[in-house]
């Protein structure tokens, strides 16, 4: 097959350490790609003693999370809640994850964060990473484009989860003005590597780990500059090559329903090859299915007031919860076909341009537009419009502050369906890990000297995803598979 036909899909073979003649180059610790994950993971192996190489596909190092907003969640009490007056602790930060990342978040993974977060923040301010301690309210949003540090990026203060946990806002933002604070922390990660003494070798794809009788991972097989070169790895290799989201065929045999999404967040390198080395290794991947899925239909946060529809005319959820559980609702739950009903009250044109599928001045009117079956929105604006006259949302559950009965004529319908919306993903799913890094087999034991972090590997939530999660998740658990690689015994010669 030619390699344009091949299943891209599938793990990547392994070579066989028994048929490597003489190795190129070697270090202590390989760390295979140089975004959040890798950057976080070379500095802490170094810091540890280990000579650390790095190999990198692109010319340089930053890839998605250099793409980022640079919102990290973090919590439990940070200095930047503390200043801007937020109580916090690790306990509650625990539930709420545990709560908003299921079912089947990974709790020890959880805990092992949300109990170290506060140190994650002293890491990463102690290398120089900037969070102005300003906050900026829920009602004005959750993605500050000023410089603002502090903010809700997740569903705290909405049902179920503020009577679930005791809601802080945990999204820290680099300080930085504009869109893209995560090419500032991508610039202070990339010095720290270099201060840190690890070398980096760009331009180095690599698609293939080599493996002993023992299963013991020794090293990767990588172009570099077109060249194949076979590097050795003492101690262990940490796979930290982002996700999948730009790999068809592995969107078509792990999540397909990611193919109705317009936009597909990330870099060139989210092409799955981290994870499926994993694999071929030995090592299990899991959630495959997971994504983050966001439907911007807020900004402005007005429009958290109007009423989310199927095309039965009926509500599914409490239209306050955070953008991105809410998109992963409409797509995974409501097959992409979801409205958002508004009045003239409410209505005002969504930051992100959403089409007006139809418009009335009646409720009536509008559902017939809609070809909803006949009387079905009408039960749903009066229900809900009857609860809202009491400030109230028995249904759902909204919180107050987004409640206001539908009753100013003319009214329209914002068309959220996916191919017509712009809904934009990436992967969550990837390699088994420990919470210290170690790829682990569908037995979950251990393939000795693996080790990944970040988009590789499936993190803390398995559905459910917070803004910041997957920077905080890439940084923190990167430095932990560094620090494990560093520790091995290693490959004995
Ligand atoms: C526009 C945008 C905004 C976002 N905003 C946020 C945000 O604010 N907060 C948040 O938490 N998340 C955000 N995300 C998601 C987040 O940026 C990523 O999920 C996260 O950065 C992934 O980090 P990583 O280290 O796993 O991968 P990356 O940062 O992508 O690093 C992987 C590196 O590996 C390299 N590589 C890939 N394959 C190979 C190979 N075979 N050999 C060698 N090198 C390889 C790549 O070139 C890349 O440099 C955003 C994403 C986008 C696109």
């Amino acid at each position: 097959l030619s390699e344009k036909k091949k299943d891209m899909g599938t793990p990547a073979a392994v070579r066989r350490a028994r048929d490597v003649a003489k190795w190129d180059r070697e270090a202590d610790v390989v760390v295979v790609g140089l975004g959040g994950a890798g950057s976080c993971a070379a500095i802490e192996a170094a810091a540890a003693g280990a000579e650390v190489l790095v190999l990198e596909r692109a010319w340089k190092g930053g890839g998605t999370s250099a793409m980022a907003s640079g919102q990290l969640y973090m919590g439990g009490g940070t200095p930047l809640q503390k200043q801007c007056g937020f109580e916090d602790t690790p306990d509650e930060m625990f539930k709420y994850l545990v709560a908003s990342c299921g079912p089947g978040a990974d709790e020890d993974k959880i805990r092992f964060y949300c109990d170290r977060s506060v140190e994650h923040y002293h890491w990463l301010d102690a290398l120089g990473v900037p969070f102005k301690p300003t906050y900026m309210h829920y009602l004005d949003g959750t993605d500050p484009r000023t410089d603002d540090g502090l903010s809700y990026t997740g569903s705290e203060l909405a049902h179920p989860f503020s009577e679930i946990a005791v809601p802080a806002p945990r999204g820290h933002t680099v300080q930085q003005e504009g869109s893209n604070a995560g090419l500032l922390l991508m610039e202070k990660l990339l010095e720290a590597v270099e201060k840190a003494g690890a070398e980096v070798v760009v331009d180095a794809l690599c698609e293939t780990l080599v493996q002993d009788d023992d299963r013991r991972v020794v090293g990767v097989v990588a172009a570099i500059g077109g060249e194949e070169v076979l590097v050795r790895a003492r101690r262990g290799v940490v796979l930290t090559a982002g996700g999948f989201i730009h790999n068809k065929d592995m969107v078509r045999r792990y999540a397909p329903m990611l193919r109705k999404c317009r936009f597909r967040l990330g870099c060139d390198g989210d092409d799955g090859r981290g994870i499926r080395m994993g694999q071929g290794a030995g090592g299990d991947a899991i959630r495959m299915d997971a994504a983050t899925v966001v439907v911007p239909f807020s900004p402005p946060r007005q429009l958290i007031c109007g009423l989310l529809v199927n095309p039965t005319g009926q509500r599914f959820v409490n239209e306050d919860v955070y953008q991105s559980l809410i998109g992963e609702i409409c797509l995974m739950k409501q097959d992409g076909e979801v409205y958002l009903i508004v009045d003239d009250e409410i209505f005002v044109r969504p930051e992100v341009p959403h089409e007006i599928a139809a418009a009335g001045d009646t409720i009536e009117e509008l559902e017939r537009e809609l070809g909803f079956p006949e009387g079905n929105l009408q039960h749903t604006v009066a229900t809900y419009n009857r609860g809202a006259e009491k400030g109230e949302d028995p249904v759902f559950h909204k919180a107050s502050d987004w409640i206001k009965p539908l009753t100013h004529p003319p009214y329209a319908a914002f068309d959220l369906t996916a191919p017509k919306s712009l809904y934009s993903t990436f992967t969550l799913g990837g390699l088994h890990t420990r919470p210290t890094g170690e790829v682990i087999d569908p037995d979950g034991q251990p393939i000795p000297g693996l080790y990944a972090a970040g988009r590789n590997t499936s993190g803390m939530p398995a559905q459910g995803y917070n803004s910041g999660l997957s920077l905080s998740d890439a940084t923190f658990f990167g430095r932990h598979a560094g620090i494990s690689a560093a520790a091995a015994s290693g490959d004995v010669d």
